[in-house]
């Protein structure tokens, strides 16, 4: 199985830091058929998201799982079914193995799903994304950021970009 590993906040929805509301959850140009794309190249898509904002007291585990139902169906409505949601409910200093850059997300995925690490990719806007792929030993990277980062295999201003440059490159997207 293919697997693209998506991060969240950033990259689904804009990054307004800790977002935990449907009102405050808007989707980034593109993404929808950036993810299409992926699909039709017979991938699986994954989230992995670090939310702190739980641990911090911030917003619920509940409020998160609202949230992600919602976010669901909106994928759903435009034909993007998501395998798995994992997150991580912890503040840093709780230590836990499953913060990015730790890798217990993906060992999470890795025990259900028959994921080849080497023909998947890992989306990503913040470094934690892009170390997190390098830890687990997933093969294909792109970063989302002004700047482009240097052991990402690409970099991109923004998820329209990368949905435009696939749509031009469709077959960059292999194993
Ligand atoms: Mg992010
Ligand atoms: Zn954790």
């Amino acid at each position: 199985m293919r697997a693209l590993f998506l991060d969240r906040d950033g990259i689904i929805n804009r990054d307004y830091g800790y977002v935990s509301k449907i009102e405050k959850f808007v989707f980034t140009d593109g993404i929808f058929e950036f993810l299409q794309l992926f699909i039709s190249k017979g991938y699986t898509l994954f989230i992995v998201t670090n939310q702190s904002g739980i641990g911090r007291g911030y917003y619920s585990e509940d409020d998160f799982k609202v949230l992600t139902q919602w976010m669901i169906r909106s994928f759903k409505e435009n034909n993007i079914s998501i395998e798995e949601v994992y997150y991580c409910p912890h503040a840093p200093e709780q230590n836990c193995k499953c913060r990015k850059p730790s890798i217990g997300m993906i060992t999470q995925a890795l025990n259900t799903y028959p994921i080849d690490l080497e023909s998947s990719w890992m989306i990503g806007d913040k470094d934690s994304d892009i170390m997190l792929a390098r830890n687990a030993t997933i093969a294909h990277t792109i970063f989302i950021g002004e700047e482009s980062h240097p052991n990402a295999l690409f970099s991109f201003g923004s998820v329209a970009e990368a949905k435009i440059y696939f749509e031009l490159n469709k077959e960059k997207i292999h194993g």
